[in-house]
């Protein structure tokens, strides 16, 4: 009966939550280049960058918040009325926009430029996810990573200098030495704000929500969260292999998964899901149009596009 109640009052405190906005936090010593969202460049439509505003249909919602009382007396009901409630939050979320953030990890690789030039061409708002050492890997990486960082359009986060190099528990095991190397990125490059993504782990932790998938990666989440980063993982992922572009789940599969998780009832931030991929993926033209359709889509679906330090966006 307790569990019943606390979840109801859960769904209404969804409802009476309000629209969250993030700040843009740029951090100094910039060696690859700078970034700033609000310096528009000559072909970017301005109106992509407004940053979420409380919908205007939400004010109307607001003045009739659904009213729902519990019968204590009658717990079979509960459940019917549960699934009432839960019924009409989802018709009145249908009505609202749907945000999908787009995150891409490990560049600047083979495939970043094709992440750019999407962002530019479609004029959606992009995340990536950057390792610092793969920008020494020449000077077509460098220019990838400053592409990135000069277009308003890309939002770059942290996610560590050396990915660890890919040997992961021994990455973790020292938790000081995993926020060291986070940090050498953060003072590397110009980040558009203190977003992180830990490498290989499903980790989550903002505002009071904390939600771990591999618990040896924990004390190094909890030292950025502490030194005031926002940590996400992701709920959707697509991958293409890299050489062939051919993808391990076809483009209508994924797709659907986007859809069914935007409009899952149950989801932690309704309406809001973020999208795993990599910059590898996008190396081949085969890989890059599978890209391009799969934002037609989305974009047909009415989805807006939005940067990780504005999830989760609430109303
Ligand atoms: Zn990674």
């Amino acid at each position: 009966m307790f569990k019943v109640s606390r979840e109801l009052f859960g769904y209404c405190i969804l409802v009476l939550a309000s629209v969250g906005l993030a700040s843009c936090n740029n951090l100094s010593s910039p060696v690859f280049g700078s970034q700033t969202h609000d310096s528009l460049g000559n072909k970017v439509d301005e109106s992509v960058l407004l940053r979420p505003r409380l919908h205007d249909k939400w004010d109307s919602l607001r003045r009739n918040l659904i009213v729902f009382t519990v019968d204590s007396l009658n717990p079979v009901s509960i459940k019917v009325q549960k699934q009432k409630l839960k019924d009409s939050l989802r018709r009145e979320y249908d009505k609202m926009p749907k945000h999908i953030y787009l995150t891409f990890d490990d560049g600047p690789l083979v495939g970043s430029k094709a992440i750019d030039s999407l962002a530019k061409s479609k004029n959606i708002k992009v995340n990536a996810f950057v390792v610092g050492r793969h920008a020494t890997f020449g000077k077509y990486r460098q220019r990838d990573l400053a592409q990135f960082l000069e277009n308003p359009l890309v939002a770059v986060y942290n996610h560590s200098y050396t990915h660890g190099f890919n040997r992961l528990t021994t990455f973790y095991r020292d938790s000081q030495v995993a926020f060291d190397d986070f940090k050498k990125n953060e003072s590397t490059i110009t980040m558009s704000s203190k977003v992180a993504r830990l490498p290989g782990r499903n980790i989550w932790m903002y505002d009071d929500e904390r939600k771990i998938d591999v618990a040896n990666a924990t004390p190094t989440a909890d030292l950025l969260y502490k030194d005031g980063y926002k940590i996400f993982g992701w709920d959707v992922e697509w991958r293409i292999v890299s050489q062939t572009g051919v993808p391990t789940l076809p483009l209508e599969t994924v797709y659907n998964r986007l859809v069914n998780f935007m409009n899952n009832k149950s989801s932690k931030e309704p309406n809001n899901v973020v999208f795993l991929m990599h910059d590898d993926m996008f190396q081949t033209k085969a890989g890059a149009k599978l890209l391009n359709d799969l934002v037609d889509k989305l974009i047909a679906q009415g989805y807006r596009f939005e940067f990780m330090e504005d999830y989760p966006i609430r109303y």
